[in-house]
């Protein structure tokens, strides 16, 4: 069975002082019809860049290069022309950004903006276009809709200026749905509502969903599997329950050592020491190992691959092949 999005070697580069850096470095993964993939890193790892990819819509200077190959339902994304790009971007494959208030337009009423993106691609009457909107808002729970279309981004809270986006993007009925950080900004009630909310609509329609966040919380909440990148490149790669209870990669370790947890008084348990380090100047061999407990000689000069570490769990870290140099807990705490 063909998967929805088929993403292959996916590379995206920006002109440096010394020559083209690459932010996304060789990106490999698919997400089938109807399955939650997360993408999960700090920021400046490379998702956004790998989202906006997905609709070519990588700003300049940066672009795709290399053999990078993206497959949508099986056409060959980065050779479509404008049109037929324009039909694929908020019909069948549509966005929700991270700061609604950036992304909506201030001077229209929220119902208009969600007829317009029904109008632009389906050519209906004025009248059925916002009837469909005031529908779509409340489907994602927003009361007394008729009367919240005909107001202003400004005039709604940040929850639902989120809900607002979500009616956006899914008005269409997209088979894809890729949400960067959309909980980031809102508050943690209103987070919790948000995601159950894309639960809701991804049972109600059997859309698929990319879901990038830099929380582990999220991610457990929401995904069916779990791709986790670090400065451009797919470090670890498996179903959520073997992510949570099996990682493998050090930088997933850290990410979940991380993680607050409920009833803990201080918010952060541990963190991952140091940066991710500019992309122009990556340590030799492993891009980790800078901030590794683990690392041993053979980090600094070769280049780990993904290794298979069980059915469907992958992990770019020499460890998979020689464990008997990871280091214990305890020693780490010098
Ligand atoms: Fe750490 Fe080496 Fe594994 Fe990189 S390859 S994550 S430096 S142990
Ligand atoms: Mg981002």
């Amino acid at each position: 069975d063909q998967p929805l999005l088929d993403v292959q070697s996916l590379q995206v580069a920006f002109p440096g002082k010394t020559g083209d850096v690459r932010a996304v470095d060789g990106i490999t993964f698919t997400v089938a019809q109807g399955e939650t993939v997360c993408l999960v890193g700090e920021s400046g790892c490379g998702k956004s860049l790998t989202a906006l990819s997905l609709l070519r819509l990588v700003p300049p200077p940066g672009r795709i290069t290399g053999s990078s190959q993206i497959r949508f339902d099986g056409r060959d994304v980065l050779t479509l022309d404008e049109p037929s790009l324009r039909s694929i971007r908020g019909r069948q494959m549509a966005m929700i950004f991270q700061e609604p208030m950036t992304a909506l337009n201030p001077v229209l009423t929220v119902g208009d903006q969600i007829a317009e993106v029904v109008r632009v691609h389906t050519k209906c009457r004025r009248a059925d276009a916002w009837q469909q909107a005031v529908t779509m808002l409340e489907q994602v729970g927003i009361a007394d809709a008729p009367a919240r279309a005909k107001q202003y981004p400004h005039e709604l809270s940040g929850g639902m200026r989120q809900r607002v986006m979500i009616a956006m993007a899914l008005v269409l009925s997209p088979r894809l749905v890729i949400a960067d950080e959309p909980t980031t900004a809102l508050d943690v009630t209103i987070q919790a509502q948000i995601l159950e909310l894309l639960r809701d609509m991804r049972e109600r329609t059997g859309m698929a969903l990319l879901l990038i966040t830099h929380d582990l919380g999220v991610v457990a909440e929401m995904a069916s599997r779990v791709i986790v990148m670090y400065a451009g490149r797919v470090v670890e790669e498996a179903p959520v329950a073997s992510l949570f209870s099996a990682p493998s990669h050090p930088y997933t370790e850290g990410l979940l050592a991380a993680m607050p947890r409920l009833g803990s008084t201080r918010d952060r348990l541990t963190t991952i020491r140091g940066s991710v380090p500019p992309l122009g100047a990556l340590p030799s061999g492993c891009a980790f190992r800078d901030r590794c407990p683990h690392a041993f000689a053979r980090c600094a000069t070769e280049e780990p691959v993904l290794y298979q570490v069980g059915p469907a769990h992958r992990s770019r870290c020499h460890l998979v092949q020689e464990p008997e140099h990871r280091v214990m807990a305890m020693e780490q705490q010098t």
